[in-house]
């Protein structure tokens, strides 16, 4: 990657997107479509269809017409692994033009989109290609007079609405072990990032994906998201986006077919910091990156920053100091730290968010404001506040942004107890020396991934979930293939 080459890509027209259905795209049933935005300067750049409730009923008939005639599920694991790999080696041939593409869309910097988007699709899909001709069924340890099989069988269709942060990388999350298992899907992509996604969907049937395995409608999360999430027809909903969505994903399942729903919500992750942490410069600049890259839009971001009081001032002016070192600026260029806020509705939740933090005794030590407005674009200056108690709304709600609110503790229960006092549990750290303490931190605070002296950059081989109000289900590693199989138990008298 030059940014010669993303310059050229930067200046192709993008054509206007359409619905991808049984193998076909097609537009909006009424016409509809929606205008698609860039955060980089707020210049409308391209079209998407606007899809109608009667879309999403299209796309879910085709893909159940595709689960039950077998054309996908019905082939040998062997066939459908080639199909897999072809596919996630169509996504790394493209991956700059993909990368680029999903930038002008939704505006994370270039040097990260390029590796977890693109190229983080591509190891997802390759993995699950790769393990699907290894999971077996089971026999039952039974007495000698019966056998008891227990089969592992596809769900049927699935339902998958993604968020905007990482179309391609969570989009991939749910349809890498979906489509292995032998699943249809129907996809969902977020209003402001689609685009890249749906390029995705069109590379699987270059790869020979058969029609209608594969449907992906754009559009309203309150029309087409909702349409799904009430179908008769959908077996298992998968969802990344925010607790209020997945709280009425729930509701539609209730109201429904009671389908299984997996919902993958956001966090409020407690980076706590001990004062005999090995390098505390090291954890600086990781904390900065912790919270700050993509601009803050990242579910396991470590929004809270918990230092022990003893370093409290030394430490935090080291983490300003690493994050005035993080340019701020237009994605597309790749000496960009922090690129721009997804949507001009995001920029103003968080600057609200920081008001909030101000109004409730928090001191701003570095930023709080939007930067960069003559561009057009979205772009917030990376935002320190100290002072932030446990009660506080800086504490206690997502704000998926690039704010960092700091609350000092002095000893270990005091630090589990402020890491705890959310109704999340996603993400977290502890950065210690000592063995003990870091092992006690990891079983305490109640979280899905709890880091070590790091901050970020778990592989797919371990799972991503939250507890409580963070979600349920994995993404990530084999034990997220059981969210798309049923168990089937035969019981055969010998
Ligand atoms: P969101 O809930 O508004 O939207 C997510 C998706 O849901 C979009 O595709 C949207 O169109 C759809 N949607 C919206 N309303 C719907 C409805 N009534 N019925 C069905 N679908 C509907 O969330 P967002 O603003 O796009 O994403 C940000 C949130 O996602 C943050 O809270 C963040 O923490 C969370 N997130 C979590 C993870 C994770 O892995 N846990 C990853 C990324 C983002």
């Amino acid at each position: 990657m030059d940014q010669t080459q993303i310059d050229a890509l930067r200046a192709q027209p993008v054509p206007a997107f359409s619905h991808l259905i049984d193998g076909k795209h097609v537009a909006a049933s009424d016409g509809g479509t929606m205008d698609i935005k860039s955060p980089i300067d707020g210049q409308v750049f391209t079209t998407t269809a606007k899809g109608t409730v009667a879309d999403m009923q299209a796309a879910i008939t085709s893909a159940r017409a595709a689960f039950e005639d077998g054309r996908w599920a019905g082939q040998s694991p062997a066939a459908r692994k080639k199909v897999l790999m072809k596919w996630a080696d169509l996504i790394e041939a493209n991956a700059l033009e993909l990368a680029v593409l999903g930038v002008r869309d939704n505006g994370t910097e270039i040097n990260m989109a390029i590796k977890a988007e693109p190229g983080s699709a591509a190891g997802t899909i390759r993995y699950y290609a790769e393990a699907l001709d290894k999971i077996y069924g089971e026999i039952a340890p039974t007495s000698s007079d019966v056998l008891g099989m227990i089969h592992k069988e596809p769900v049927g269709v699935v339902g998958a609405i993604i968020p905007w942060n990482f179309p391609m990388m969570i989009g991939a999350w749910k349809l890498g072990p979906a489509l292995a298992m032998g699943n249809s899907v129907v996809l969902k992509p977020a209003e402001t990032a689609s685009l890249s996604l749906m390029r995705m969907c069109d590379l699987a049937h270059e790869a020979g994906l058969p029609a209608g395995v594969l449907n992906a409608v754009t559009g309203e999360g309150a029309v087409v998201g909702e349409a799904m999430g009430l179908s008769m027809d959908i077996d298992v909903l998968v969802f990344t986006g925010s607790g209020g969505t997945g709280r009425r994903l729930m509701e539609y399942a209730a109201r429904s077919n009671m389908k299984r729903v997996y919902l993958e919500l956001g966090g409020k992750s407690p980076n706590i910091i001990f004062a005999d942490a090995p390098n505390l410069d090291e954890a600086a600049k990781v904390a900065a990156g912790g919270i700050f890259r993509n601009a803050g839009q990242v579910c396991v971001a470590g929004s809270r920053l918990l230092v022990e009081a003893s370093i409290h001032d030394d430490f935090v002016a080291a983490v300003a100091k690493a994050t005035s070192m993080m340019r701020v600026g237009d994605p597309l260029d790749m000496s960009t730290a922090i690129g721009a806020v997804n949507s001009e509705v995001q920029l103003r939740q968080n600057l609200g968010f920081v008001d909030t933090a101000v109004s409730e005794g928090g001191e701003i030590v570095l930023g709080g404001q939007r930067i960069l407005q003559e561009t057009g674009g979205y772009y917030m200056a990376p935002t320190i506040v100290t002072g932030v108690t446990p009660e506080a709304t800086l504490t206690q709600k997502e704000v998926f942004g690039p704010v960092l609110g700091v609350t000092p503790f002095t000893t270990d229960d005091e630090a589990v107890r402020i890491a705890n006092a959310t109704v999340y549990g996603l993400a977290g750290a502890v950065w210690t020396s000592n063995l003990s303490r870091a092992h006690r931190m990891v079983r305490s605070v109640r979280t899905g991934v709890m880091h070590v002296n790091t901050y970020g950059g778990a592989d797919g081989t371990v799972p991503l979930g939250g507890v409580g109000q963070s979600g349920n289900g994995s993404d990530k590693s084999l034990h997220a293939i059981e969210k798309y199989i049923n168990l089937k138990t035969a019981w055969i008298k010998l």
